[in-house]
């Protein structure tokens, strides 16, 4: 034995055994079922469902409910027989229910029932727990009015609703801890009335809604500019929460927070699940509740409390949206094609943000909840301290921060199954903080902001306002 061979072999017999280690703190990791749903989407499924639902001729919340064949009626009756056959196909997972509520207003003069179609697939171990996909099946054409005419409502937003049930189809033949819900809305052209229905429906039932995503405008990749752009799509998410109390929003002001609500963060979420899932597709996340002036179903989710987000194309087209069938005869008009019509669908894209939405829905759902009670603490110290309470399901947690003005998260750290954290040398004032927390097999909840503003649970100021209303 050469003296080198000695040494490596003294070195080894004096290493000390089996000193026990210290538990690894449990970690997101990379999801093999994550990166399948990537491609799951089939722009065949996709085109049936545009193909059928622009076939109704029009689904104006005012059209007929009675035909077979045309109008709002037939529509939701083929949605619901469609949300059927994929809980037949999946041995009876999903519910199928129609919440409704009768309206009337400025857009509907005559009481009218608005009747949304949604999908429940019941989650295994935390079934209150609800995330929710929204998109909406009536359409329109120029006068909001009429509620005869030809109004194909492919992109707006037979595209969203298409997603939303190809995402049941796919999701239906995976296990899921949280509920998911798939719905199809009605009333949106006329006032957001399904949206409304569905929180209140929500609301009801002690639905804890972790998340609504809702798609509308998904499936057109070209611009009326003429930009082609088939790698992006937007998601826009409020900064403070719609309902928060002057009391809280004086602390908000003072603290920080007002880009930080959960609406926001579920988009910096999905933001990060199109990094690291969907290669070639980006999401931009405006910090907006939703395109300028203009409106969604997410809006009356959030007015209930509710964390939610628009999902919208990168580049609209707006010859093709709530307009009369025709070819444009002026000068400056001439040759130019008005009206929601299927050729204006880039299936491809469509497919894409359906594996967004899938993949999201499926990372909410296996993941623990979002921690409460989140924290933080460190005025006149060079430490930060976060705290919270533990969550159900969850194995472990992970601190998060980033610079004041940076859009994403940018420092994280394991912190295994604790209530709280120190982060040493991290001065509070000068960052941005979060807590998400992690399941055993490493799915991981989106990251909470400190306080009310950034808290995911509805909040018992959110309750008194949508009860006084
Ligand atoms: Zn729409």
């Amino acid at each position: 034995m050469d003296r080198i061979t000695s040494l490596l072999l003294f070195a080894l017999l004096a290493t000390p055994a089996a000193v026990p280690a210290e538990p690894v703190p449990a970690m997101p990791h990379e999801q093999p079922a994550l990166h399948a749903l990537a491609h799951a989407p089939s722009e065949t499924e996709l085109r049936a469902t545009i193909t059928k639902l622009v076939g109704f001729g029009t689904r104006h919340t005012l059209s007929d409910t009675t035909s077979a064949t045309r109008g709002i009626g037939a529509a939701r009756r083929w949605v619901k027989s469609r949300f059927e056959t994929i809980s037949r196909e999946c041995g009876g997972c999903i519910e199928v229910v129609t919440p409704s509520q009768v309206f009337s207003g400025k857009r509907i003069p005559q009481a009218t029932e608005v009747m949304d179609v949604a999908a429940i697939k019941r989650g295994k171990r935390d079934p209150d727990r609800v995330i929710v996909m929204t998109g909406h099946l009536d359409s329109r054409v120029t006068d909001v009015m009429n509620a005869t005419s030809d109004a194909p409502g492919a992109n707006d937003d037979a595209s969203g609703v298409a997603a939303l049930i190809e995402a049941a189809r796919l999701l239906s033949k995976q296990d899921n801890d949280a509920t998911l819900v798939f719905v199809a809305l009605s009333g949106e052209e006329q006032g957001l009335y399904g949206g409304k229905a569905l929180a209140d429906y929500a609301v009801a039932h002690g639905w804890q809604v972790e998340a609504q995503l809702n798609n509308d405008i998904v499936g057109n990749s070209q611009g009326q500019n003429g930009v082609i752009d088939n790698t992006h799509v937007r998601v826009f998410s409020e900064g403070t929460k719609s309902n928060e109390t002057a009391a809280q929003a004086d602390y908000r002001r003072y603290h920080g927070g007002e880009v930080d609500s959960p609406s926001r963060n579920l988009a910096r979420y999905i933001d990060r699940l199109a990094d690291s899932y969907l290669p070639d597709f980006r999401v931009r996340m405006v910090y907006r509740t939703d395109r300028y002036s203009r409106g969604g179903d997410q809006v009356p989710f959030l007015e209930a409390g509710f964390p939610a987000v628009r999902v919208t194309e990168a580049h609209e087209n707006y010859t093709r949206q709530h307009q009369d069938l025709r070819s444009g005869r002026t000068d400056q008009d001439r040759g130019v094609h008005y009206g929601d019509t299927i050729d204006g669908i880039d299936f491809r894209y469509l497919a894409r943000v359906t594996a967004l939405n899938a993949i999201t829905m499926a990372a909410l759902s296996r993941a623990p909840a979002p921690p409460t009670g989140v924290d933080s603490k460190g005025a006149l110290a060079t430490d930060t301290t976060l705290s919270w309470h533990k969550m159900p399901g969850a194995a472990g947690y992970r601190v998060h921060w980033r610079d004041a003005t940076a859009a994403q998260w940018q420092n994280q750290r394991a912190v295994g199954d604790v209530d709280h954290a120190v982060l040493q040398d991290v001065v509070i004032d000068d960052w941005f903080f979060g807590v998400s927390s992690v399941s055993a097999d490493g799915y991981e909840s989106p990251v909470v902001f400190p306080g009310y503003a950034g808290s995911f649970e509805r909040s018992p100021a959110a309750a008194a306002s949508s009860a006084g209303r």
